[in-house]
């Protein structure tokens, strides 16, 4: 009898030996591909705005298609639509989308509308205060959606896209993002202006509710005026869409590579050319603390070795949905490369150093720069 229970009991051990083993294995963080989430505006039974007689839900579409499908060529970026075909979505759920696959930018594409005819020009936006009436109401309209959906009070918590301060609040939901974001939108803004002579109507801040839910850089880009009579036929031309789509695509192009540079900032190959016993030891900069960024994920990981690789030390901070794990902390920028080699070493190819100045974010290049 005896014999019986220890085998049960061994069989237990085994079967909880293997179901830790598949809660490891999908709790290990892995480098992936840079995520873009583009999101064509409206859809389905909204239309967007009808200026002219045009759809821009329609419009926005066919950019939004080309845009990912010149992403798609590079085989280090992947696409997710919120929507690819015309098909109603809410904006909460965009934003859903956008959390869900881990996005690593998101892009959301309009075409606007004014009473006035003559007034034309492509402009981008990122979430934060309207600077004046004219942005929130370029907002409002982009918000009024969410009346047309059924739990729009539940699902927005009490937003009301009538109320100029009713954005107060979606803004700081954002604020981590916003250096990267408006990063973003200028390189889309430079390249509508020096590509295609679009007239320029900059980056700007509103509160556009569809950027609320995305925890990472966003953007909202108005391609142009529908209601004006050559922009509207420009954007709804196939030559339109196609420019103004590779404007953006080269604008993401370029973000990513500047993403890329930054992760090897002041960082000399191997070989440089000073030998080692003149380099300094140290670069210590007052104040801040670097760490390396390894990872960023809406799963919340245990900080225990066995989950990282065999890193030690690792310290996860939650920022809206996403956790960031950081390896190391040090006011050595030295020691903080040796670090992020050890890291690189271990699996995570797209580790990167961040610095913090008393505790807020700051921009590694400056705190060197500023040395
Ligand atoms: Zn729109």
């Amino acid at each position: 009898m005896k014999t019986a229970i220890v085998i049960r009991e061994a069989k237990k051990l085994v079967f909880l030996f293997i179901a830790l083993f598949f809660i490891f294995q999908s709790n290990t963080i892995t480098a992936q591909k840079f995520k873009v989430v583009i999101d064509a505006g409206h859809g389905g039974t909204d239309p967007g705005n009808l200026g002219n007689g045009y759809f821009e839900k329609d419009i926005v579409l066919k950019i939004a298609l080309e845009v990912g499908k010149l992403l798609k060529a590079t085989k280090d970026i992947e696409i997710i639509y919120t929507r690819d075909d015309d098909t109603f979505i809410e904006l909460f759920e965009r934003g859903e989308v956008a959390q869900k696959s881990k996005a690593d930018l998101f892009v959301s594409i309009h075409c606007d509308a004014f009473g006035k005819s003559s007034v034309h020009g492509a402009g981008t936006f990122v979430l934060g205060l309207h600077e004046n009436d004219r942005n929130f109401e370029i907002a409002k309209k982009e918000n009024q959606v969410i009346l047309l959906e059924d739990n729009y009070k539940t699902n927005y918590g009490g937003f009301d896209p009538n109320s100029p301060e009713s954005v107060i609040g979606l803004t700081l939901m954002q604020e981590e993002f916003l250096d990267q974001s408006l990063v973003l939108a200028r390189l889309i803004q430079d390249n509508f202006v020096a590509d295609l002579s679009r007239n320029d109507r900059k980056v700007k801040q509103a509160g556009f509710l569809v950027l609320r839910n995305t925890f990472m850089p966003s953007v909202l880009v108005e391609t142009g005026f529908l209601t004006n009579k050559n922009e509207g036929a420009y954007l709804n031309s196939k030559k339109g869409q196609q420019e103004m789509a590779k404007s953006i695509y080269k604008a993401v192009k370029s973000y990513k590579k500047q993403l890329d540079e930054n992760i090897v900032i002041d960082e000399k190959p191997e070989s440089a050319s000073k030998p080692e016993s003149i380099k300094p030891k140290t670069r210590i900069i007052k104040g801040v603390d670097f760490k390396v960024q390894i990872s960023s994920s809406s799963k919340r990981v245990k900080t225990a070795a066995y989950n990282f690789k065999g890193l030690k030390g690792i310290e996860r901070v939650r920022v809206g949905a996403h956790h960031k794990y950081y390896y190391g902390k040090t006011s050595d920028y030295n020691k903080i490369l040796k670090l992020k080699k050890q890291a690189k070493a271990k699996g995570y190819t797209s580790a990167f150093i961040v610095a913090f100045k008393y505790g807020k974010k700051v921009s590694v290049r400056e705190v060197l720069a500023n040395k």
